[in-house]
């Protein structure tokens, strides 16, 4: 139905706005439009009344605006949302609602459909990569859980290596930060990688975003096994690349590290990663391993965790541990994708 036309949701502002410059229509009407599309969630061009009837019809000839509803949501116990968008070839995406303190909720977003990254402990990584999502199919991911309650913040940390993605993925952000559209301001969006580190230089001279690094381990060897990438951007070519990265006067890169048992998670590893992060601004996220049919690794017990922890702490490393929540819905890292992958008899993927 939408053959040949441009789905004005894939556009970011300069992209907008020369589609008017072609239409032969002032520039500044794009304000008008992030307004009907992002704001009051409008899709239809014969409900925006504050623009010409010709206008109107112009548009509808030429445009379109994709608009997502979940084809199922799962709710858990603990107040975590999950919602699976299907996606025009017939792939899916999911994205979670993770609720946070003080009515506050973070939005778990995909970027790709699979991963290219194959990381041992990975669900999605097993698989490959399936295919790249789109900037709307990332901007839609929200627009579609925003009719469904507030989003304080979002996080890159779905399925699939936004830096993998990085056009599609920095157009993305440019249109979640529009002020006429939904405004996120670049304080409030997160972007993990596992390491790409000529993309992650690019990614700092193409837009502003925070960012989180997948760690997870402290000695090449380790890392090397866990995620690949390390063979070709090892620990300390990455670790230079986070101390150049430039940071705003109270941010921090986020270090992720998931703690797997006998893997990762010693005392002697502990103490290799306060020195790899010497003179980083940066704090760690204790993540502990999610338990999923795709591999025999464990979780540490508690005492091991708490150990790590405290020992992070005592020299005065910001580390927190990240609860993981929606394990009921198969919503928790390294478990979504799981039920929905198994309905369609393929192996199955994981987010967050
Ligand atoms: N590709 C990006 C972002 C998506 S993965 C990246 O790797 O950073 C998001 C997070 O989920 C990563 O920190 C990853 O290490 C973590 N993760 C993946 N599988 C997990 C599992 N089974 N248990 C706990 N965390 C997991
Ligand atoms: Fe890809 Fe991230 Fe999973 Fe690694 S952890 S396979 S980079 S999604």
């Amino acid at each position: 139905m939408n053959h040949g036309k441009i789905d004005l949701k894939s556009l970011t502002l300069e992209e907008l706005q020369q589609f008017l410059l072609d239409l032969g229509k002032e520039k500044f009407r794009s304000k008008q439009l992030v307004r009907w599309i992002y704001q009051r969630g409008v899709s239809d061009f014969s409900a925006m009344t504050d623009l010409a009837k010709n206008f109107r019809q112009q548009l509808a000839e030429r445009a379109f605006i994709s608009s997502w509803q979940p084809e199922a949501t799962e709710q858990s116990r603990d107040g975590t949302r999950k919602y699976l968008f299907r996606l025009e070839d017939g792939e899916s995406v999911e994205t979670v609602r993770i609720p946070m303190d003080e009515g506050r909720s973070t939005l778990c977003v995909s970027t790709q459909v699979g991963c290219a990254m194959h990381c041992e402990f990975c669900l999605t990584g097993q698989f490959g990569l399936v295919r790249n999502l789109r900037p709307e199919e990332i901007v839609n991911q929200v627009c579609g859980v925003l009719q469904d309650g507030p989003v304080s913040n979002i996080v890159l940390m779905g399925m699939g290596e936004p830096l993998h993605n990085l056009d599609n993925v920095v157009s993305a952000l440019k249109i979640l930060y529009l002020d006429d559209g939904l405004g996120f301001g670049t304080r409030r969006v997160t972007l993990s990688t596992s390491g790409l580190v000529p993309e992650m230089r690019r990614l700092w001279e193409e837009i502003k975003v925070n960012l989180a690094v997948s760690l997870n381990a402290t000695t090449d060897e380790v890392r090397d096994r866990l995620m690949p990438i390390n063979k070709k951007y090892p620990l300390q070519v990455l670790l230079a690349a986070c101390r150049d990265y430039p940071l705003g006067p109270r941010q921090r890169i986020t270090f992720e590290y998931i703690l797997i048992r006998g893997i990762n998670d010693s005392l002697a590893d502990a103490k290799r990663l306060v020195k790899l992060l010497h003179g980083i601004r940066g704090k760690v996220n204790l993540i502990p391993f999610n338990e999923h049919p795709g591999s025999e690794f464990q979780c540490p017990d508690e005492e091991t965790i708490q150990a790590f922890q405290s020992y992070l702490l005592d020299r005065q490393i910001v580390a927190i541990r990240r609860a993981s929540k929606g394990q009921d819905i198969s919503a928790a890292c390294g478990q979504l994708k799981g039920k929905l992958e198994q309905l369609k008899s393929k192996p199955p993927g994981s987010i967050c």
